[in-house]
Formats: C-alpha cells, structure tokens, sequence
C-alpha cells in the first residue's frame, strides 16, 4: 500500500484570516485570546480539509504565528538577549512578535527585529536565528505538543514536522565572536530528543525532520555532521523521515540514503533526475516518499506521468512507498475553488494547495487499487487536461513562437560597444557630471491608491482616472525640477506594483482573485500566473511618459521592468522551460523601449530587482543561469540606438558572485543598493573593473530617516576612490514608493547638494 501525506499546509487560511487576525491584535483591536482561537480555528479546519482529501498523514507544526524559522528559535530557546524578559519568565505571544517586527519603546530603548531572509530560492522570508559562542538551549515553547494533543483531540493521525537540526544551526547566523556554528550541534541535539520523547508520549509514530540543506553545496564538515547528528538521533524513539526538497540530493545522495532514519523524501518535481538512482541506493529496510505534486506552482499534476514513476517505484520497494507533495505547500495558494471569476478553461488546468493534497492521494490510490473507478476517472481527466493544455491556441501563439524563432545574435547586441555609446548620450543628454537622479517611484499617497481602486472598479472614469494620474505627474515633475535634480520619472503613480502592472498588459498572463501566498508574517503575495506564450498587444508605458516628458525641458527617464524579475515574480509554465519565457517576456519589453525611444524618450530604465535571487541554489547551475537570465536582459535592451541609454536597477547589494555576468547585460548605467553597506559592495565593482556607469545609492530609502548631505558627500568621496568620477551616478538605493513626500523631498535636497559638491571637488582637481 502507498501512503499519502503531506509535508505541510498553508497556514494563512483561504480568506487570509491569519494575517486578519494577527493585523488586528498588532492594533490592539482582537486580543490574545481571540487571535489564539483564528489560530485553531485554522489549523482544525486544514487539517479536515486535508483528511477529507485523502491525506492520510497529517503535518502538525507547519502552523506558525509568524514563521516556522521563528517558533523553532522559541522551542530552542534561542532568544536574544534584547528580548529575553527579566528573570526566568518563559517567552510569550509578546515576545514572538518583538523577535519578528522588533519594539519601539517607550521605556526601555527598544529592540530591533531579528534580520529577515529569503527561504532557499522561494519568496517566502523566514527570521534569521542569532547564534552566540555560548548559546543555551532549553525548550521552552510548548506549541508543538499543544498542537499535537488539539489534533489527537479532533481524532487525527498527525506527523508532527520539525526543521533539522543541522538545517536550523545552517540558517542562523553567529553574534558576538567569531566561531563555527556547527560546535552548537553537541548541545542543541539533546533538545530533539527531549522533542521527540515527548510526542512519543503523546503517542505520536513519526516525526518529519526537514533537512532541505542537503540540495545544497554543503561543506565537508557539514556532510560529516550529518552521519554523526542523525546516529546520536537514532537511540530516541519515534520513526524519524528526513524530508529533503527545492533540488537534487546529488553528491548528498548517498549520505542522505544513508542516515540512519527510517524514511527517505525527495521533491523529484524540482530533481526529477534522482529517480530511479534512488532505488538502487536506499536500505531495504526504508520507507521512500517521493514528492510528485509540485508544492510551488499552480498547476495541475500529470497524474500519468506520475503515477508511472510510482508503479516502477513501487515494484522496487512495495509496502515502502509515500506519496505527498514535492515540498510543503507554504508555498502554494489555498483553494482554488474560491476563484469564482476565473473561466472555465483556465480553471480546469490549475490546482492550489486544496487540490494538490487531492491529486497526491489520488496517486497513492492509484497505486493501491488501479481499477478503482474513481481512479480510472481522475486518470481520464488529467489526460484531457493536459491534451487540452497541449493544444489550446489561447497557450500556443505561432506568431510568438516564430517570432522568437527568428531572433538573432546581434539582436542582444546593441549597434556599439559602450565606449562609442556612451560619447554619443553624453553628446546628446548633456548632463553634469555626477547626474542626479531616483530610482522611479515616488509617495504612492492614499489619494493614489483611493484613485486606483475607484477605477478599479468602474467607479471613476477613463478622462478622470487619466487626469488623477496626470496631476501626480505634474506634481512629480514640479518638485524635481524645483530639486535640480537631472534627471527626471514620472514617479509611478499609476503601478500597483512593478510585475503585475506588466503583467496585466500582456497577453499569456493570468490572475486570480484569491492566490495569495504567504511571504513573511502577515505580509502575502499574489503572484500573476504565466500561462501562455506571451506578447505585448500594445504599448503600455508610452503614454504616461511621453505625457511625463512634454511637461520638462530635462530628460525624463522611461521606467519598466525586465524579463527576469518579470519571471521570478510570477508563477511560471511547467510546458516550456524558464528560459523561453524570459525570451518571450524579453521581446515584449523590447518593443515597449523601442517606442519609448520613438516617442522622444533618451532614457529608459529596465529594472531587474530580481536578477541575484534568481541563481540557483547549486553552484553548478549557476552558469547556465546567468547565461539565459543575461541574454534576455540584452534582447529587450538592445533595440534601441546608440544614443539611447538604457539603465537597470538593482536593490541589493552582494555582488561579488555575479558581477561578470552584470557587466555582461551591457546595461550603460546600473544603479544598484549601497548605502546600508557603507559602498562596500563596490569593492566587487573594483575588482573586476566595471566598465559601465554606477548609481550606487547614497542613502537608505528603508528608513524615513533624512540623511544629511555630509553623510551622502562622503560615501559619493568613498566610491569615487573605487570608481572614475566620470562614471558615476547619484541617486537613492531603491524606489521612494513607500515614503511620504515631506522626507523624500529632505532628503533629495540634500542629494542634490552632495552631487553639487562632488562636482565642485572635482572642479577644483580638475
Ligand atoms: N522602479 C521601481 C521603483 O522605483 C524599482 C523598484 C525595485 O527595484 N524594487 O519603485
Ligand atoms: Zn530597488
């Protein structure tokens, strides 16, 4: 018999009740009490959700106040100093939350958040721990156990989910004195033991110990931790899976075959490659669990492909074989059923978390009792879906394929090299040295917003909606010119946000109304989906821009966003592979620059905010990846003449890795995050001598703080010390979108002035 379970639900709730309920007791309008009842009124109604699925096993522990990362730190007690209580008190709810979003305080100085990072390549954000030299454990968190006995209660077979020891210590960071944080394994070890002593007194049967480090190049002290952690694991009780997902085990293959537990998960959506190796290399003895139905993305499983793979694992190990999603479905959005305005068509072919806990214990089914009508019917229909899919003209587009069939290599090279470009826009743009400019939002006011969405809903008018926007650009063009700055945006006032925005314009994209998806504390996110080959049915940005530019003598700068961060940021094909649907997004983008410069527009921004966050998690993949990610960045830019500049922005700072492969997108000016670093990062623009022009930001758009000038001449004298004078930009770290205006316009006063003095010391060099 195949077993189905899953690896973990989303805990948002379909309707959002989680962020609801944790918004409100943050304002103080629901109390613990009520925000502890949403919780379990959550977590019953997904655990029934899921057993009415067919899920046999069910996942306790994916539920989390704020995120998992977190309520581990507080089962550890990895608590740092500034938020630890006076005493010996035990943490609380208060506590949880000061560790995730900090405290302002009145009393006592305050204490600031632990610092928030990306979740292996996903977009959900966990809470970094911070490790010292002599970090205690001690646990001191009873909400694993709690949730356990509240599923017992409702009558479930639970299997509880733990993150791994050597994935916890991996994720955190050290405080204080250097040291390695591997020492810390010998005293956090006994802590799962007294974890799983506990839930086998709770009569609990397996754990799931989560170790996605081991689809990481990991270090050889890392790989040796393993075999040691997991023999010290083996003496305490409970039938231990080690899950693994978000890529191939590789060379880690044969160590995690090896652990001494008693099953095995791979995501064989992401590696399908490790199959059928796998059989060869797993003990008798083991239980497998393959992860067939792709926990990140939102469509349907080919229940025939899948279940091929499971009949030829299942004859290898039999009674051994698990069947549940590739990863847990966090990452998923939650009910598809909920979409009650998505057509027919569209519909059929996707799947959301609800249904992926479905179509897993189908296949597990499908396995057990192959003649079982039920069985035989789902098979039928996933056969229809994907014929349907595999030939749907609204997917297949001729005139796109052709198009992209035609592209040539000189299509991604601009008509010269950057050093006769750059002489000809000089020529032409006639800028200062040390031009200032922003990155392309400014305030998005609530009259923006409140604008927006009565347009949204048919409530103002085209001519009205248009003259709203228009207002804000006058305003926006007005308070530049009266900065000096040089050159100039529209400000964005009609984005919601810089991927959707797009997105909507194209054709080949879809949008649901509900598919949110956790990507950190009560923050969520409802990606676009991409569901055909994709095109630009016309221009998107010329008008407002061109409008923009008819109100200044100065150069106002086209804004969009490129192919890549394009991709990263919505839900992707399965049918055809990333790179096609960069090149695909990358033509549209290129036709939208070419009318921007047929328009009179001499600047065009492409901003790649998510160019880094695309590399993959092995080293090894790195190249191919930069190789596509860059060629598409080029295709759109290069369409233009030599007298068009084209920037690209970039809100990050570590650059180190891939900074050949920036250069390579040829972009004339990039301007990039370096204020929070102090313009360390442009020790990797040193080194490799960046050829281009650089913006590196003066000051940190994160913080409402008005930095004063002196602050920013002295970075600008910093980078000059590792930058010539002449190829330097002025220009904040990121989009203004999420200040007020009253500090944004403080602070471009004092930008302005810096650049101003720049110039003057080089005047006086000069
Ligand atoms: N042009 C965008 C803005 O200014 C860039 C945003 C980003 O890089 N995240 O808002
Ligand atoms: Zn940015």
């Amino acid at each position: 018999m195949a077993l189905a379970h899953n690896l973990g639900f989303p805990r948002i709730g379909r309707d959002r009740e989680l962020k609801k309920a944790q918004e409100a007791f943050w304002k103080g309008e629901l109390d613990e009490a009520g925000l502890r009842a949403v919780g379990r009124e959550l977590r019953a109604a997904h655990w029934q959700i899921q057993k009415n699925a067919g899920i046999e096993l069910l996942p306790v522990g994916d539920f989390a106040w704020y995120d998992q990362v977190l309520t581990h730190s507080l089962t550890f007690g990895v608590i740092p100093e500034r938020f630890r209580a006076h005493g010996d008190a035990k943490p609380t709810l208060q506590t949880l939350f000061a560790m995730a979003r900090g405290v302002s305080d009145r009393c006592c100085g305050g204490a600031h958040a632990q610092e928030m990072t990306k979740w292996f390549d996903t977009n959900y954000h966990y809470l970094v721990p911070e490790f010292s030299a002599d970090q205690p454990f001690e646990l001191s968190w009873e909400q694993l156990f709690e949730e356990v006995e509240e599923a017992h209660a409702l009558g479930h077979a639970v299997k509880p989910v733990v993150i791994g020891p050597l994935t916890y210590l991996w994720l955190g960071k050290t405080k204080g004195t250097d040291f390695d944080k591997l020492n810390l394994v010998e005293r956090l070890l006994p802590l799962y033991g007294q974890i799983f002593r506990r839930l086998a007194a709770q009569g609990v049967e397996w754990v799931q110990i989560d170790e996605p480090i081991l689809a990481l190049d990991l270090p050889q002290e890392w790989k040796n931790a393993f075999e040691r952690t997991y023999n010290l694991l083996q003496s305490e009780p409970l039938k231990k899976l080690v899950a693994t997902y978000f890529g191939g085990l590789d060379d880690n293959l044969g160590l995690a075959a090896g652990l001494p537990v008693d099953g095995l998960h791979l995501d064989l959506v992401r590696a399908p490659e490790q199959f059928p190796t796998i059989l060869d290399r797993l003990p008798a003895y083991k239980i497998l669990s393959l992860g067939l139905v792709n926990g990140r993305n939102v469509w349907r499983c080919d229940l025939e492909r899948s279940l091929e793979v499971l009949r030829h694992a299942h004859e290898r190990v039999g009674e051994r074989l698990w069947v549940a999603p590739s990863c847990s479905l966090l990452h998923s959005p939650v009910d598809l059923e909920r979409e009650d305005q998505l057509d027919g068509e569209l519909k059929s072919w996707l799947a959301f978390a609800v249904q992926k806990c479905a179509e897993v214990a189908l296949l597990a089914r499908a396995v057990n009792e192959p003649q079982a009508p039920e069985v035989q019917a789902a098979l039928e229909q996933s056969r229809a879906v994907q014929a349907s899919r595999a030939a749907s003209p609204r997917i297949h587009k001729p005139e796109v394929k052709a198009r992209l069939a035609a592209v040539h290599a000189q299509d991604s090279q601009r008509q010269s090299p950057f050093a006769e470009r750059i002489v000809k826009q000089r020529a032409g743009l006639n800028l200062p040295d040390f031009p200032t400019t922003t990155i392309g939002s400014f305030p998005q006011t609530s009259a923006i917003r409140l604008a927006r969405q009565a347009f949204r809903q048919g409530k103002l008018s085209v001519a009205d909606y248009t003259e709203a926007m228009h207002s804000e650009i006058r305003h926006a063009v007005e308070i530049q010119e009266n900065l000096g700055l040089d050159v100039l945006v529209h400000g964005e006032a009609e984005r919601n946000d810089m991927v959707e925005y797009f997105a909507e314009q194209l054709d080949g994209y879809l949008f649901t109304r509900f598919g949110w998806v956790q990507s950190y504390g009560s923050r969520c996110v409802k990606p676009a989906v991409i569901f055909g080959d994709l095109s630009r049915p016309q221009a998107m940005t010329v008008a407002w821009i061109k409008y923009a530019q008819s109100l200044t003598s100065k150069v106002m700068k086209g804004m969009l966003t490129g192919p890549v961060t394009m991709l990263m940021w919505s839900f992707p094909r399965e049918d055809v592979s990333r790179e096609v649907q960069a090149r695909q997004l990358a033509l549209a983008i290129r036709d939208e620059v070419v009318d921007l410069e047929a328009a009179g527009i001499r600047i065009v921004q492409i901003d790649e905010a998510a160019f880094r966050e695309g590399l993959p998690l092995r080293r090894s993949d790195w190249g191919r990846y930069l190789d596509w990610a860059t060629e598409a960045f080029r295709l759109c830019a290069s369409g233009v003449r030599d007298e068009t500049q084209i920037h690209t922005h970039m809100c990050y700072s570590e650059f180190n890795d891939v900074i050949e492969s920036i250069a390579a997108m040829d972009a004339d000016v990039i301007t990039i995050e370096t204020s929070r670093s102090d313009m360390e990062l442009l020790e990797a623009f040193e080194k490799f001598e960046y050829p281009n022009e650089i913006g590196p930001g003066v000051y940190d758009i994160h913080s409402p703080r008005v930095p004063g000038k002196d602050e920013m001449v002295k970075l600008l004298r910093k980078a000059t010390q590792r930058i010539p004078a002449e190829r330097l930009w002025v220009n904040p770290d990121c989009g203004l979108k999420t200040r007020a205006w009253p500090e944004t316009e403080a602070a471009l006063v004092n930008m302005v002035a810096a650049a101003r003095e720049l110039r003057r010391d080089v005047a006086l060099l000069g």
